[in-house]
């Protein structure tokens, strides 16, 4: 293949990649593996929230930990994709480094729930892949949230009863990986990034591609 056209294919619009699932799936696993083999292609977006870190939670890695007065100027002066507010506490997506990335041909990564996928749905429909993560069995995926040694029985409780809650939204995603077997997941997520950045809609180096083979290029 010419250099040229490798410098050519560069030129895409990167994807805004939504990773759901009920807590103890495999999505945090995923999304960092994904992360790690993609480290100049893919980033992270790092929501901003108004509540305070919980221990060893990390400034602009975690959360962007801002005050209530600094997020409702962010609403104002339409800094934030999306935001909603989750018990009291408010939530949301910096516009700023989304849209960097995706006209710089990156991929942006959101670790949300159904309804921030339903959200960036609403703010950026053209660009968003969304994915669910099933667990292969609800006995599975209990004996997962046990195995995290940190989380008491009242927690596990907690997040199983979630878990239902989360698992029904299913069918309003674009795809579904049930993550029985880790590395069977992450084939099947590599596909579907793969294939959702051929579309023809994101390679921006097409056209004038095409125009320079028909005009004798
Ligand atoms: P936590 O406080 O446990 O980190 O998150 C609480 C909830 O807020 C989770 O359900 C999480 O998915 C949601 N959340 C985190 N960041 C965002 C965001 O940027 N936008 C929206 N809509 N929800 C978020």
């Amino acid at each position: 293949m010419k250099p040229q056209l490798e410098e050519l294919k560069c030129q895409r619009r990167g994807l805004m990649i939504v990773l759901s699932s009920p807590s103890g799936a495999g999505k945090t696993t995923l999304t960092r593996k994904l992360l790690e083999e993609n480290p100049a292609d893919i980033i992270l977006s790092i929501s901003a929230t108004t509540r305070h870190p919980r221990p060893g939670e990390i400034e602009g890695i975690d959360y962007y930990f801002v005050s209530k007065t600094d997020f409702s100027r962010m609403i104002e002066t339409d800094d934030l994709l999306e935001h909603a507010r989750v018990f009291d506490h408010f939530y949301g997506t910096p516009r700023g480094p989304v849209e960097a990335a995706l006209e710089g041909a990156k991929d942006v990564i959101f670790d949300v729930d159904w309804q921030g996928a339903q959200q960036l749905a609403q703010a950026a429909a053209d660009d968003l892949v969304k994915i669910f993560v099933l667990p292969p069995s609800m006995v599975d995926l209990e004996n997962r949230l046990k195995a995290r040694a940190q989380d008491s029985a009242e927690t596990i409780a907690r997040r199983m009863a979630k878990s239902e809650a989360e698992i029904s939204h299913w069918a309003e995603y674009d795809y579904v990986i049930v993550n029985a077997d880790l590395d069977a997941a992450m084939n099947e997520l590599r596909v579907i990034i793969m294939s959702e950045r051929m579309k023809r809609k994101r390679q921006l180096w097409l056209g004038p591609f095409v125009r320079s083979l028909t005009q004798g290029g």
